[in-house]
């Protein structure tokens, strides 16, 4: 993409996430580790599907710090799991694992379950698919 659009894409963020505001106090979230690139386009994806509940914070880490952290909050991640993100739940936030980022769709597609996971409060993965289901559509209908 060109470098004029990503500016375009990077003041759209900026700009929707001060309109969300004024909606609601608590839509503000931080993305760490992201390119500035990468990070407006997660931003326009997740007001694109328009979450009940946002994250606190979304990190991008490398593939070994991905590990220890799902180690660290004692989740299992099954082997051969197609999702290179998780959320733990009691602090919202998001860990995706930069090493295995395959695009923006993929972030879009996995997003949305993460997100469910946080709509629902439930780590369950039917009940965050069900709810992701709603918001890859809202996604889709935006673009
Ligand atoms: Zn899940």
């Amino acid at each position: 993409m060109k470098r004029a659009t990503w500016l375009v894409l990077f003041f759209l963020a900026i700009a929707s996430a001060g309109w969300t505001q004024t909606l609601n106090n608590d839509t503000s979230y931080t993305v760490q580790g992201a390119t500035p690139e990468r990070e407006a386009v997660l931003r326009r994806q997740i007001q694109a599907m328009h979450p009940s509940v946002l994250p606190y914070r979304i990190r991008f880490v490398p593939h070994w710090q991905y590990v220890y952290a799902a180690h660290m909050y004692r989740l299992h991640v099954p082997t051969g799991m197609t999702s290179r993100m998780f959320t733990h739940l009691d602090s919202r936030s998001v860990f995706i694992d930069e090493d295995r980022y395959a695009g923006e769709d993929w972030m879009g597609h996995w997003m949305a379950h993460e997100l469910g996971h946080l709509a629902t409060n439930s780590s369950g993965e039917e009940d965050a698919e069900k709810t992701a289901t709603q918001y890859r559509k809202r996604l889709k209908d935006s673009l």
